[in-house]
């Protein structure tokens, strides 16, 4: 392997060799430990997306690690052709935690939602009478739920779609944060599911009205409909609760976790339900190679005490009160911040400027120069997510950097 000792370096690796389908900022990371990220140049920065709120115990927690070394020395992946003694164990543990009967363990987000669907039309034809082929899914639009070919096919970003076609049937699309669209397409024939994210993540951390939640899931029950929510980004402790339903005290029919579930190490994905849905899966029916493998089973389980015993929760609330607090009288003083939103640590500062200026890139590249990551998402949209293992003078630190490259920006 070729030595990395300058990121301009890496950077024309990745160039060179890799399929240039993202466009990182240009830093390149060596190590992590808690809030914290280093560049090979040695250069130390506050992590402000925590890969995509993968990273909510903070980076390489001592306590997932050992449970990973632990288990990688022991047995790491038998496939589910035989039982293994770690799966039985997480299954009992993840359930008891959120609180459904089963769960059904994959890898990555896109393949939970994929399960999701799966088990949703399976439920449709069997227990609600739908005609063949007939199901139907509610989605909302500017919907991020991963990248597969199905996917794909509800998102209207018409970057992640074009030419990816032929696209899957099946979908209706309705507004966000909507529940006259919603209960309009309810009406629809065949409608088994309504699959959302309780805060819209990658869209710019739209945080839908008080009670939108509850209402649309009142509705899908009305109309014997499973109410899906992907909480792979909102989940476990982000948005300052354990899921960002329970602000509204909503059960979903179906839960997807994915991201933080593991705490950055590795891999794990899982949907939850209760008898009544999950029993449509017989043996055959679905799965995966590595999903509920023992090294994911273990590292989940450590990943979600953590969350527990630090009450990264609790944490993330209180944090997030003084973010946007300060946040707030960053765009009362300067025009060029435009508005903040969000719940827990899961926040986005609105730039004013067009959405394809790039403004919002030029901040975080500023920001990262006095050692903050964050990332523009959709144009003039910054998300602002750390680990949720800062500390309350870390986050005022932080703030004052933001404010810092804001007031220079409004100069401009
Ligand atoms: C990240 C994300 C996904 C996809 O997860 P991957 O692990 O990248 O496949 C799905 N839904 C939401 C809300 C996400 O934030």
């Amino acid at each position: 392997m070729e030595t990395i000792t300058s990121s301009k370096q890496a950077i024309a690796l990745e160039d060179k060799y890799g399929a240039h389908n993202y466009h990182p900022l240009p830093v390149v990371l060596t190590r992590g430990e808690g809030v914290f990220l280093w560049d090979v140049e040695g250069k130390k920065y506050y992590d402000f997306l925590s890969a995509y709120s993968a990273v909510n115990q903070g980076h390489c927690h001592p306590r997932i690690k050992n449970a990973l070394v632990e288990q990688a020395s022991t047995l790491t992946l038998t496939s589910r052709a035989f039982y293994n003694d770690v799966l039985g164990p997480f299954e009992k543990y993840v359930t008891e935690y959120f609180g459904f009967d089963k769960v059904l363990p994959m890898n990555t987000g896109a393949e939970g939602v994929e399960t999701a669907i799966k088990i949703a039309r399976k439920w449709g034809y069997e227990r609600k009478g739908v005609a063949e082929n007939e199901a139907k899914i509610i989605v909302a639009e500017n919907n991020f739920h991963g990248r597969t070919t199905t996917i794909i096919s509800f998102s209207n970003d018409p970057v992640a779609r074009k030419n990816f076609g032929p696209y899957t049937n099946g979908f209706i699309k309705v507004p966000y944060n909507d529940t006259e669209a919603l209960a309009e397409a309810l009406k629809q024939p065949g409608v088994v599911g309504f699959l959302v994210e309780p805060i819209q993540g990658e869209a710019g951390v739209y945080v839908p009205d008080e009670g939108y939640l509850s209402k649309a899931n009142q509705l899908c029950k009305d109309h014997q409909v499973l109410f899906i929510a992907d909480e792979i980004q909102t989940g476990i402790a982000r948005t300052g609760k354990l899921l960002a339903v329970d602000h509204e005290n909503v059960k979903p029919d179906m839960l997807i976790l994915g991201k933080a579930i593991s705490g950055g190490f590795y891999p794990v994905s899982a949907v939850l339900a209760d008898n009544e849905v999950m029993d449509v899966i017989k043996p055959g029916q679905h799965g995966s190679t590595f999903g509920g493998n023992p090294l994911g089973a273990k590292v989940a389980m450590a990943a979600l005490d953590v969350i527990k015993d630090e009450k990264l929760a609790e944490n993330a609330e209180y944090l997030g009160q003084i973010f946007r607090t300060r946040m707030q009288k960053v765009v009362e003083k300067y025009p060029i911040a435009k508005l903040v939103r969000g719940k827990g640590l899961l926040n986005a500062v609105v730039i004013n400027d067009s959405e394809d200026s790039s403004t919002a890139w030029d901040i975080c590249v500023r920001l990262a120069d006095y050692g903050l990551l964050a990332k523009p998402t959709h144009g003039n949209i910054i998300r602002f997510a750390p680990p949720l293992v800062m500390t309350e003078e870390q986050i005022h630190e932080c703030c004052d950097i933001i404010e810092k490259v804001i007031a220079e920006f409004d100069k401009k």
